[in-house]
């Protein structure tokens, strides 16, 4: 019987998650929907030494601004498998009984090396011209394990107390081979595979155990993580061979590395194209460094993960805005490509654009609404509706509006040089003064009769140039639609921001 579709994302909570980290949740969420199946968050937090206070919720937090939203897992509710998180799951004692049943079997071994007799190990190798230097098979048998030492003296070293970990006992010249979804066959010789520590000093499991026993226990079907992790899954296909669960280990898929903007080398999460790394803004209290998000960039959701789903994937042919639901009934592993994929900021832009144009205009007022409040505005929703009509088009982000439009919400205190300089003139107060009170005289305030009214204004008082009234309303030489603009802003703002420039000029 096939397996129930069951996908983990599975971040260490180490700092904020990058948008690397999102597009593997992202991938697991989308196969997870598109086979009916279930999308699990587990928290990997068995190095408390890089744990980083906060790192946990910003996760819970961008996943749901993101709307990839697990349906079971750490902070959005136990499913069956719980808890889900892997300090909790270590004081249950769950991975120790692993651990145990590799020492017992003879995969596993102890080992008493201190941390100075292990860079002496190293030095000694390098200095032997080694290139990478590990513990293995070959270098196990010069150190303090329960392979060089007799049986007794383990016993008595334990129970002195002095600190030893668990390892693998990888095998010395062993073919291992798996496959990757996206990758197919690989083979690697196990000479190339170190004896991964399993168990540490102070009891927790490292990753390597804890991630197998965790997949196992929670029935995950498929277990898709970044390229990085492709050079430890030998290590991890003889873990569940010597436990017995290699038939019921999930299928893996290695995703891409998302590559810098010029194609050369991974990109980091310093990146300087001007674009955020990050879904939110996200602060490291550790370095005190700021990283600014998507969303306070002004991007939406589903633009960013519209735009993260095809950095690496595509579906086929050449449609490029798609919607969550297109995304999940598109998408399959088989259409993830090997090589890395190209981090592009003008691309991203412009998906954000063209999500920007699909909004109804109270769509856009609602985005719009807080970050005017964030400043001390506070109109009316009708009028911030009508705002984005008229502003929308030059906009690539929602948190250009306001800048776009500014003069929606003040009126000017300086006026455009450049327009001044050039056409107003010693007639242009008195005309426009003229203009002003033909404009008191509207009883019916909109764009056709101020445009009807400055029509015959220019025979019956002079020549009035438009340019100069937007200027004298506005401050700005351009902008939106000139007389939709005035006719809401009101007739009285407008004849008092009239009169306030005449009073100046
Ligand atoms: N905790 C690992 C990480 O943060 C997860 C890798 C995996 O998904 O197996 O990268």
């Amino acid at each position: 019987m096939e397996k129930r579709v069951r996908l983990r994302f599975a971040p260490s909570p180490t700092g904020g998650l990058h948008m690397g980290g999102v597009r593997t949740a992202l991938f697991s969420y989308l196969f997870a929907k598109k086979h009916g199946g279930d999308f699990v968050l587990r928290i990997e937090d068995t190095d408390q030494t890089r744990y980083v206070n906060g790192a946990e919720e910003y996760i819970i937090n961008s996943l749901k601004w993101c709307g990839i939203e697990p349906n079971e897992g750490v902070g959005f509710g136990d499913g069956p498998y719980a808890p889900y998180r892997q300090s909790e799951r270590k004081e249950l004692g769950i991975y120790k009984k692993y651990a145990d049943q590799l020492l017992a079997s003879g995969h596993a071994y102890i080992a008493f090396d201190t941390s100075e007799e292990l860079d002496e190990m190293r030095k000694r190798l390098e200095a032997a011209k080694v290139v990478a230097p590990q513990y293995n098979a070959v270098t196990r048998q010069n150190m303090r394990n329960s392979l060089t030492l007799p049986e007794n003296e383990v016993k008595k070293l334990i129970e002195s107390g002095l600190p030893y970990v668990v390892r693998l006992k990888v095998p010395r010249n062993e073919e291992i081979r798996f496959h990757d979804i996206i990758r197919g066959w690989v083979t690697v010789n196990s000479s190339q595979v170190d004896d991964k520590v399993l168990l540490k000093s102070d009891g927790m499991p490292t990753y390597h155990l804890a991630h197998i026993v965790d997949d196992i226990e929670m029935k995950i079907s498929h277990a898709v993580r970044g390229e990085e992790w492709l050079p430890s899954a030998p290590s991890h296909i003889l873990i569940y061979r010597y436990l017995g669960l290699e038939h019921d280990m999930p299928k893996l898929a290695h995703l891409p590395l998302i590559l810098k903007p010029d194609g050369n080398g991974k990109l980091s999460k310093r990146d300087k194209s001007g674009l955020p790394m990050f879904p939110l803004d996200w602060f490291d209290e550790r370095t005190g460094e700021k990283y600014v998000g998507y969303r306070e960039s002004g991007f939406t959701p589903d633009a960013f993960i519209n735009m993260l789903a095809l950095l690496g994937w595509n579906p086929g042919d050449n449609r490029e805005i798609m919607s969550k639901e297109e995304l999940i009934s598109n998408f399959s592993f088989e259409r993830v490509n090997k090589s890395g994929a190209k981090f592009d900021p003008e691309k991203t832009k412009w998906f954000n654009q063209q999500y920007l144009r699909m909004k109804t205009d109270e769509q856009l007022a609602d985005a719009v609404i807080p970050l005017l409040e964030a400043k001390g505005i506070h109109k009316e929703k009708a009028f911030v509706v009508e705002f984005c009509r008229l502003i929308k088009e030059k906009a690539h982000f929602i948190t250009e509006f306001f800048d776009l439009g500014s003069y929606f919400f003040i009126s000017p205190n300086s006026y455009d040089e450049k327009v001044m300089t050039k056409k107003w003139n010693h007639e242009s107060k008195e005309l426009f003064t003229k203009l002003a009170v033909k404009f008191e005289s509207i009883s019916n305030w909109d764009s056709q009769t101020l445009h009807d009214c400055f029509q015959t204004a220019q025979t019956e008082i002079g020549k009035l140039d438009m340019q100069v009234l937007r200027v004298l309303t506005t401050g700005v030489a351009g902008g939106a639609q000139l007389f939709d603009l005035l006719a809401l802003l009101g007739k009285e703002e407008v004849i008092a921001r009239l009169n306030a420039s005449l009073s100046i000029l």
